[in-house]
């Protein structure tokens, strides 16, 4: 095998794609029901006008990569190793795959509160994401929580859309500057804990407090950062920032030979556009990489 993509998301599955049609051998294996996308309702991404399921986007895309010759083996990995310029994976159901390039594509997960009614509520009031979601909440009542920047920056974000924003922080740790910019918009900040996220039927409708007071929202933006499933990474040598994050340069190179990390995994911003655009810069540069090599042999 030429090249081994970890992660079933639009990052890996675009690397897949562009490596595919540059005719080098390539597994993606991941489980496409784990990526970010596979319940995301979408309306941001260019050619694609509406709201399409995400699911659906993924399925074609896999589909699309298959027909150009890649394989999908529908698994998570869990081990790497790295020796004489080859890389071998081991993957749950105990296959071991070798390659001489690898892409890391493997997402991040958002950082949950924890709260009774989180999971219950979750894609019906409940987001990790207000980039994403801001639209369908124009003129509706909503909360942000998080204490960091990227919180205020979604609370001033969020100013634009809904008719309420509050900034539920208890300890801000977010730059004077941010608080500034959320306080000027017009978002009120609630120096509380959340503890339960109420809801009728199918909507969020409350918020509650840790002293069980409780404000009136439509909307629940958890906003805590993310964990990345990126320690994989240091099995071949590749060691993720304090964040969880993979740094990569503009050839989406990782600090070891080889190695391409693309998508959600190297930072922000978390958005599909992004992630297929690291994709195909990592798929191209992974398929020269590989012609580099076969030149050398
Ligand atoms: C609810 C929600 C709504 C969103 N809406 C939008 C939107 O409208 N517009 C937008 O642009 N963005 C949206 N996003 C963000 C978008 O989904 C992500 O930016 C994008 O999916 C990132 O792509 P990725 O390929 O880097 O990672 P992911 O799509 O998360 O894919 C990661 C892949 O890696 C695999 N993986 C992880 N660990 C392993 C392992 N050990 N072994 C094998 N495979 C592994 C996973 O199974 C998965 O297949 C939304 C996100 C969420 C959560």
């Amino acid at each position: 095998m030429d090249i081994i993509i970890i992660g079933a998301g639009p990052a890996g599955i675009q690397a897949a794609i562009h490596a595919a049609r540059g005719k080098r051998s390539v597994v993606i294996i991941g489980k496409r029901a784990n990526s970010a996308m596979y319940g995301a309702h979408v309306e941001n991404y260019f050619g694609i006008p509406g709201k399409t399921d995400g699911s659906d986007i993924l399925n074609n895309g896999i589909a699309q990569a298959k027909a150009f010759g890649a394989e999908h083996l529908e698994e998570n990995v869990i081990g790497m190793e790295h020796s004489n310029d080859m890389f071998s994976v081991t993957t749950e159901n105990g296959s071991t795959v070798t390659a001489k390039a690898v892409i890391l594509a493997p997402g991040i997960s958002r950082v949950k509160l924890n709260v009774p009614g989180e999971k219950e509520f979750f894609g019906k009031g409940v987001s990790y994401c207000a980039a994403c979601d801001c639209n369908f909440y124009k003129g509706k009542r909503v909360a942000i929580i998080g204490d960091e920047s990227e919180a205020a920056a979604s609370a001033e974000l969020m100013t634009k859309y809904a008719s309420k924003v509050y900034w539920v922080t208890k300890e801000t740790k977010a730059s004077e500057m941010m608080i500034k910019k959320a306080k000027d918009s017009g978002a009120e900040m609630i120096d509380e804990k959340a503890a339960e996220i109420i809801g009728e039927g199918n909507k969020v409708t409350k918020l509650m407090f840790s002293d069980r007071s409780m404000i009136n929202v439509d909307g629940v933006f958890i906003e805590l950062g993310a964990r990345s499933s990126s320690d994989l990474a240091m099995d071949i040598g590749v060691m993720p920032e304090t964040d969880g994050t993979i740094k990569v340069n503009e050839k989406c190179e990782t600090s070891v030979k080889g190695v391409y990390a693309c998508g959600d995994v190297t930072g922000r911003p978390w958005q599909i556009a992004k992630a297929v655009g690291q994709g195909a810069v990592a798929g191209m540069n992974a398929t020269e990489y590989i012609k580099g090599e076969k030149n050398v042999r």
